[in-house]
């Protein structure tokens, strides 16, 4: 099963993600992490993204395409992929169409996560992730930022550059310009959407989720 992951910054998809992969018994992509991993090592990638990155632009699409293009054709993505943060342009759908239908695959759903704007300003500036397993932590009262991964004990959690307010303003500003045209380009093709409330507990909106994928 090939699932998109569509939604404002903050939404949930990297978190959702991770459970709706493990349920589906698939791998999820997130372009996110791989550019971060790739900022943190210093590749030739990371230089190139992490300007836009930092700022809370978009990554240029031909880079974006080029990393989808080589994560779809491997073996590990056989029996499906949830793809978390692929696609946020219309050239990056288009692109994804052309790869799938190049290897005789089908799109099966596009979920997107529907949360207000308030709420993700508030979500994105209390958040802390891990630098080493990327998990993130929301604070659980206004100013309280987690110190701890309760996953990985070499981990710190450190604040994302582009969870600061500016950036988190661009990026929200980003999403509306460049990446909501997308749900609408999905509705021409034709393409199986399913809209999920993204507010609640993680259970519950893990239950809406695969529910909506007919995988209760
Ligand atoms: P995320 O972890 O999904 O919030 O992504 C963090 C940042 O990585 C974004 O703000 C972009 O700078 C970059 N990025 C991730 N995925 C994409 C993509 N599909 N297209 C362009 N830029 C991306």
């Amino acid at each position: 099963m090939i699932v998109v992951l569509l939604g404002p910054p903050g939404a949930g998809k990297g978190t959702q993600g991770e459970r709706i992969a493990a349920s589906l018994g698939v791998p999820k992509i997130a372009t996110g992490d791989v550019l971060r991993a790739a900022v943190k090592a210093g590749t030739p990638l990371g230089l190139e993204a992490k300007g836009f990155m930092d700022r809370g632009d978009l990554v240029p699409d031909a880079v974006i395409l080029g990393m989808m293009k080589e994560a779809l054709k491997a073996p590990e993505q056989a029996k499906g992929v949830v793809l978390d943060g692929v696609v946020r342009t219309v050239p990056q759908a288009e692109g994804l169409a052309a790869v799938l239908s190049e290897l005789g695959r089908p799109l099966d759903a596009v979920m997107l996560f529907e949360i207000s704007d308030d709420l993700l300003v508030s979500r994105l500036s209390g958040r802390t992730v891990c630098d080493c397993c990327q998990t993130p932590f929301t604070a659980r009262a206004p100013g309280e930022l987690h110190a701890e991964c309760a996953k990985d004990p070499k981990g710190t959690l450190v604040r994302r550059k582009d969870d600061e307010p500016d950036a988190i303003r661009n990026r929200l500003h980003v999403y509306q310009q460049q990446t909501a045209p997308v749900i609408a380009w999905y509705r021409d093709q034709h393409a199986h959407i399913v809209s999920i409330d993204a507010v609640g507990s993680l259970a519950d909106v893990q239950a809406r989720a695969l529910s909506a994928l007919g995988r209760s």
